[in-house]
Protein backbone atom coordinates (compact mmCIF):
# COMPACT_ATOMS: atom_id res chain seq x y z
CA UNK A 1 0.00 0.00 0.00
CA UNK A 2 1.40 3.69 -0.83
CA UNK A 3 2.10 5.95 1.87
CA UNK A 4 -0.83 8.15 1.02
CA UNK A 5 -3.31 5.59 0.91
CA UNK A 6 -1.90 4.84 4.74
CA UNK A 7 -2.07 8.20 5.41
CA UNK A 8 -5.48 8.87 4.36
CA UNK A 9 -6.57 5.62 6.11
CA UNK A 10 -5.07 7.18 9.40
CA UNK A 11 -6.57 10.72 9.12
CA UNK A 12 -10.17 9.50 8.43
CA UNK A 13 -9.33 7.34 11.80
CA UNK A 14 -8.32 10.63 13.40
CA UNK A 15 -11.34 12.64 12.53
CA UNK A 16 -12.34 13.65 16.11
CA UNK A 17 -10.72 17.08 16.72
CA UNK A 18 -9.98 19.60 19.89
CA UNK A 19 -10.66 22.94 20.02
CA UNK A 20 -6.91 23.64 20.52
CA UNK A 21 -5.89 21.76 17.47
CA UNK A 22 -6.51 24.58 14.90
CA UNK A 23 -5.38 22.02 12.51
CA UNK A 24 -3.96 18.11 12.44
CA UNK A 25 -2.99 15.77 9.94
CA UNK A 26 -2.67 16.85 6.14
CA UNK A 27 -0.31 19.80 6.26
CA UNK A 28 3.61 19.85 7.35
CA UNK A 29 2.72 20.85 10.93
CA UNK A 30 0.11 20.63 13.52
CA UNK A 31 -1.13 24.36 14.55
CA UNK A 32 -2.10 24.58 17.95
CA UNK A 33 -3.74 27.57 19.81
CA UNK A 34 -2.97 27.91 23.55
CA UNK A 35 -4.91 30.28 25.72
CA UNK A 36 -2.33 32.72 27.63
CA UNK A 37 -3.71 31.65 31.18
CA UNK A 38 -2.58 27.66 29.71
CA UNK A 39 0.92 26.11 30.05
CA UNK A 40 1.48 23.38 27.87
CA UNK A 41 3.48 20.23 28.89
CA UNK A 42 5.24 17.87 26.71
CA UNK A 43 6.43 14.34 27.06
CA UNK A 44 7.48 11.58 24.17
CA UNK A 45 7.55 7.66 24.84
CA UNK A 46 9.08 5.03 22.77
CA UNK A 47 7.46 1.30 22.35
CA UNK A 48 9.53 -1.17 20.99
CA UNK A 49 8.62 -4.44 19.65
CA UNK A 50 10.88 -7.08 21.14
CA UNK A 51 11.74 -5.02 24.31
CA UNK A 52 8.11 -3.43 25.52
CA UNK A 53 6.17 -6.25 23.52
CA UNK A 54 5.89 -9.14 21.45
CA UNK A 55 3.94 -9.42 18.04
CA UNK A 56 2.87 -12.52 18.89
CA UNK A 57 1.27 -12.16 22.44
CA UNK A 58 -0.48 -8.56 22.23
CA UNK A 59 -3.44 -7.70 19.21
CA UNK A 60 -2.35 -4.69 17.04
CA UNK A 61 -5.51 -2.54 18.96
CA UNK A 62 -3.74 -3.69 22.72
CA UNK A 63 -0.16 -2.55 21.38
CA UNK A 64 -1.89 0.77 20.11
CA UNK A 65 -3.52 1.11 23.09
CA UNK A 66 -0.45 1.13 25.76
CA UNK A 67 1.79 3.25 22.95
CA UNK A 68 -0.71 5.87 23.77
CA UNK A 69 -1.07 4.86 27.59
CA UNK A 70 2.44 5.55 28.16
CA UNK A 71 2.66 8.88 26.78
CA UNK A 72 -0.71 10.18 28.99
CA UNK A 73 0.50 8.37 32.23
CA UNK A 74 3.08 11.30 31.80
CA UNK A 75 0.33 14.08 31.45
CA UNK A 76 -1.59 12.50 33.91
CA UNK A 77 1.37 12.95 36.46
CA UNK A 78 1.10 16.43 35.43
CA UNK A 79 -1.95 17.12 36.42
CA UNK A 80 -2.56 17.78 32.67
CA UNK A 81 -5.98 17.23 30.41
CA UNK A 82 -4.80 16.08 26.93
CA UNK A 83 -4.77 18.16 23.75
CA UNK A 84 -2.94 16.23 21.18
CA UNK A 85 -0.73 13.30 20.25
CA UNK A 86 1.83 13.04 17.32
CA UNK A 87 2.56 9.16 16.82
CA UNK A 88 5.65 8.49 14.55
CA UNK A 89 5.36 4.20 13.51
CA UNK A 90 8.00 2.19 11.85
CA UNK A 91 7.35 -1.16 10.55
CA UNK A 92 7.71 -3.70 8.19
CA UNK A 93 6.06 -3.60 4.81
CA UNK A 94 3.82 -6.40 6.04
CA UNK A 95 2.11 -4.72 8.72
CA UNK A 96 1.13 -2.29 6.82
CA UNK A 97 -2.62 -4.04 6.60
CA UNK A 98 -4.75 -5.00 9.38
CA UNK A 99 -1.95 -4.39 11.81
CA UNK A 100 -1.65 -0.84 11.30
CA UNK A 101 -5.07 -0.25 11.16
CA UNK A 102 -5.86 -1.93 14.56
CA UNK A 103 -2.63 -0.03 15.72
CA UNK A 104 -4.46 3.19 14.94
CA UNK A 105 -7.43 2.02 15.93
CA UNK A 106 -6.55 0.70 19.56
CA UNK A 107 -4.85 4.45 19.48
CA UNK A 108 -7.39 6.43 18.41
CA UNK A 109 -9.25 4.78 20.78
CA UNK A 110 -7.78 5.88 23.75
CA UNK A 111 -7.41 9.48 22.74
CA UNK A 112 -10.97 9.52 22.47
CA UNK A 113 -12.21 8.79 25.40
CA UNK A 114 -9.99 11.83 26.83
CA UNK A 115 -10.99 14.61 23.78
CA UNK A 116 -7.26 14.13 22.51
CA UNK A 117 -6.67 14.66 18.90
CA UNK A 118 -4.57 12.65 17.06
CA UNK A 119 -2.53 15.64 15.36
CA UNK A 120 0.38 14.28 13.11
CA UNK A 121 3.24 12.00 13.01
CA UNK A 122 5.52 10.11 10.58
CA UNK A 123 5.47 6.11 8.92
CA UNK A 124 8.52 4.57 8.01
CA UNK A 125 9.64 1.14 7.71
CA UNK A 126 11.74 -0.51 9.74
CA UNK A 127 12.86 -4.65 10.42
CA UNK A 128 10.64 -4.40 13.86
CA UNK A 129 7.82 -2.03 15.16
CA UNK A 130 8.98 1.16 16.34
CA UNK A 131 6.22 3.67 18.17
CA UNK A 132 7.05 7.00 19.13
CA UNK A 133 4.23 8.62 20.46
CA UNK A 134 4.52 12.52 21.77
CA UNK A 135 1.72 13.45 23.52
CA UNK A 136 0.75 17.36 24.65
CA UNK A 137 -1.50 18.14 27.43
CA UNK A 138 -2.53 21.80 29.28
CA UNK A 139 -2.46 23.20 33.17
CA UNK A 140 -3.78 26.41 34.46
CA UNK A 141 -0.49 28.40 34.27
CA UNK A 142 1.82 27.63 37.17
CA UNK A 143 -0.50 24.44 37.77
CA UNK A 144 1.69 21.80 36.76
CA UNK A 145 2.43 18.79 38.99
CA UNK A 146 6.03 18.80 39.80
CA UNK A 147 8.31 15.88 41.10
CA UNK A 148 10.05 18.28 43.50
CA UNK A 149 8.02 19.81 45.86
CA UNK A 150 7.80 16.91 48.30
CA UNK A 151 9.02 18.27 51.96
CA UNK A 152 9.91 16.18 54.88
CA UNK A 153 6.65 15.68 56.77
CA UNK A 154 4.50 15.00 53.82
CA UNK A 155 2.32 12.43 53.53
CA UNK A 156 2.99 9.84 50.13
CA UNK A 157 0.34 8.17 48.56
CA UNK A 158 -0.72 6.30 45.33
CA UNK A 159 -3.80 6.16 43.15
CA UNK A 160 -4.76 2.61 42.99
CA UNK A 161 -3.33 -1.04 43.31
CA UNK A 162 0.32 -2.04 42.48
CA UNK A 163 1.56 -5.13 40.44
CA UNK A 164 -1.07 -4.64 37.67
CA UNK A 165 -0.52 -8.10 35.27
CA UNK A 166 1.18 -6.94 31.49
CA UNK A 167 -1.45 -7.63 29.33
CA UNK A 168 -4.84 -5.78 31.55
CA UNK A 169 -5.14 -2.95 29.83
CA UNK A 170 -3.66 0.05 31.57
CA UNK A 171 -6.18 3.14 32.22
CA UNK A 172 -3.70 6.65 32.30
CA UNK A 173 -5.32 8.69 35.54
CA UNK A 174 -6.55 11.53 34.11
CA UNK A 175 -8.77 12.62 36.29
CA UNK A 176 -6.98 11.54 39.63
CA UNK A 177 -4.02 14.08 38.03
CA UNK A 178 -6.15 16.58 37.50
CA UNK A 179 -7.79 16.43 40.84
CA UNK A 180 -4.78 16.39 42.60
CA UNK A 181 -3.37 19.92 41.43
CA UNK A 182 -5.05 20.96 44.63
CA UNK A 183 -3.53 19.22 47.06
CA UNK A 184 -0.37 17.25 46.49
CA UNK A 185 2.96 18.64 46.77
CA UNK A 186 4.47 16.26 44.45
CA UNK A 187 3.74 13.80 42.10
CA UNK A 188 4.88 11.63 39.14
CA UNK A 189 3.60 8.03 37.53
CA UNK A 190 4.56 4.67 38.37
CA UNK A 191 5.77 3.36 34.73
CA UNK A 192 9.32 1.60 35.92
CA UNK A 193 7.91 0.13 39.87
CA UNK A 194 7.13 2.36 42.88
CA UNK A 195 11.09 1.57 44.52
CA UNK A 196 12.34 3.29 41.67
CA UNK A 197 10.11 6.11 40.42
CA UNK A 198 9.75 6.93 44.36
CA UNK A 199 13.23 6.98 44.52
CA UNK A 200 13.16 9.58 41.68
CA UNK A 201 10.55 11.68 43.32
CA UNK A 202 12.80 11.63 46.01
CA UNK A 203 15.77 12.78 44.29
CA UNK A 204 14.03 15.76 42.43
CA UNK A 205 12.46 17.04 46.03
CA UNK A 206 16.14 16.77 47.91
CA UNK A 207 14.27 14.28 50.37
CA UNK A 208 13.91 10.64 51.64
CA UNK A 209 10.86 8.51 51.94
CA UNK A 210 9.57 5.49 54.46
CA UNK A 211 6.98 3.22 53.16
CA UNK A 212 4.94 0.30 55.27
CA UNK A 213 4.48 -2.78 53.55
CA UNK A 214 1.45 -3.68 55.43
CA UNK A 215 0.10 -0.08 53.84
CA UNK A 216 1.16 -0.93 50.31
CA UNK A 217 -2.19 -1.55 47.94
CA UNK A 218 -1.64 -5.22 46.25
CA UNK A 219 -3.32 -5.92 42.64
CA UNK A 220 -5.42 -9.03 42.66
CA UNK A 221 -2.83 -12.40 42.38
CA UNK A 222 0.09 -10.15 42.46
CA UNK A 223 2.98 -10.30 45.58
CA UNK A 224 4.41 -7.36 47.13
CA UNK A 225 7.62 -7.84 45.77
CA UNK A 226 6.40 -7.73 42.07
CA UNK A 227 4.00 -4.22 43.62
CA UNK A 228 7.08 -2.82 44.89
CA UNK A 229 9.46 -3.52 41.94
CA UNK A 230 7.32 -4.71 39.04
CA UNK A 231 6.28 -1.43 36.95
CA UNK A 232 4.15 -0.35 33.79
CA UNK A 233 1.67 0.21 36.31
CA UNK A 234 0.29 3.47 35.14
CA UNK A 235 -0.54 4.50 38.67
CA UNK A 236 0.08 8.13 40.55
CA UNK A 237 2.76 8.12 43.62
CA UNK A 238 2.31 11.44 45.38
CA UNK A 239 2.73 13.53 48.28
CA UNK A 240 0.52 15.86 50.46
CA UNK A 241 1.22 18.22 53.74
CA UNK A 242 0.41 16.14 56.25
CA UNK A 243 -3.14 17.40 57.31
CA UNK A 244 -4.52 17.35 53.43
CA UNK A 245 -7.34 14.57 53.03
CA UNK A 246 -7.60 12.57 49.55
CA UNK A 247 -9.34 9.84 49.06
CA UNK A 248 -6.30 7.69 47.98
CA UNK A 249 -4.14 4.86 49.47
CA UNK A 250 -1.72 6.48 52.24
CA UNK A 251 1.67 4.47 52.06
CA UNK A 252 3.79 6.27 53.74
CA UNK A 253 5.80 9.56 54.86
CA UNK A 254 8.79 11.96 53.16
CA UNK A 255 11.87 11.88 56.03
CA UNK A 256 14.74 13.99 56.35
CA UNK A 257 17.47 11.16 55.19
CA UNK A 258 19.35 11.32 52.34
CA UNK A 259 18.42 12.13 49.54
CA UNK A 260 16.76 9.22 46.99
CA UNK A 261 16.72 7.04 49.84
CA UNK A 262 13.79 5.02 50.30
CA UNK A 263 13.14 2.99 53.12
CA UNK A 264 10.76 -0.13 53.99
CA UNK A 265 9.59 -1.02 56.97
CA UNK A 266 12.36 1.04 58.41
CA UNK A 267 15.26 -0.76 56.02
CA UNK A 268 16.65 0.57 53.20
CA UNK A 269 14.76 -0.42 50.24
CA UNK A 270 16.49 -1.58 46.82
CA UNK A 271 15.65 0.62 43.86
CA UNK A 272 14.42 -3.03 42.00
CA UNK A 273 12.46 -1.46 39.37
CA UNK A 274 12.58 -1.09 35.40
CA UNK A 275 16.00 0.73 34.50
CA UNK A 276 15.78 0.82 30.48
CA UNK A 277 20.07 0.23 30.41
CA UNK A 278 19.99 -2.77 32.67
CA UNK A 279 19.86 -6.05 30.46
CA UNK A 280 16.86 -7.63 33.27
CA UNK A 281 14.37 -7.05 34.69
CA UNK A 282 14.67 -7.97 38.90
MG1 LIG B 1 6.56 9.36 34.08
Amino acid sequence: MSEAAILERIRKLAETRNAAVVRGIGDDCAVVRPNLNTDLVFTTDFLIEDRHFRLAEQSAVAIGHRALARSLSDLAAMGSQPVFCMVSLALAPRLTGRWLSGFYRGLIRLADEFGMALAGGDLSQAEKVVADVMCCGKVPRGKALLRSGARPGDVVYVTGKLGRPWTLRPVPRIAEGISLRRVATAAMDISDGLSLDLRRLCLESGVSAELESAAIPIFRGATLERALHGGEDYELVFTTRPRTRTRFIRVGVIGRGRPGTVLLDGKPLRAGGFDHFRETRS
